[in-house]
């Protein structure tokens, strides 16, 4: 597939655990350790934006990654 790939972010910092992303994600990507989503199960991602869209406090989000970048994974 050409073009751009997209990654999962979170921001552990504004995330106040609220589940909200756990509960819509219909992949079981998310989980939520210690009172903060952790990315549990990435590889089982499909990138449909429903966490992003839902989580009121903009703290999961995905991402452009430009593949002619080395530095990510
Ligand atoms: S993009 Fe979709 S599949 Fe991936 S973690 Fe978010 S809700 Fe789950
Ligand atoms: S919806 Fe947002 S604030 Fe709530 S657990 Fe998920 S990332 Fe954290």
């Amino acid at each position: 597939m050409a073009g751009k790939e997209k990654r999962l972010r979170i921001n552990a910092r504004w995330c106040k655990g609220c589940g909200i992303c756990v509960a819509f994600c219909p992949r079981q990507v998310l989980s939520l350790v210690k009172d903060k989503v952790r990315i549990q199960s990435p590889e089982k991602c499909i990138r449909c934006g429903m966490c992003e869209m839902r989580c009121p406090d903009y703290a999961i989000w995905l991402e452009d990654i430009d593949e002619t970048e080395e530095n990510y994974g």
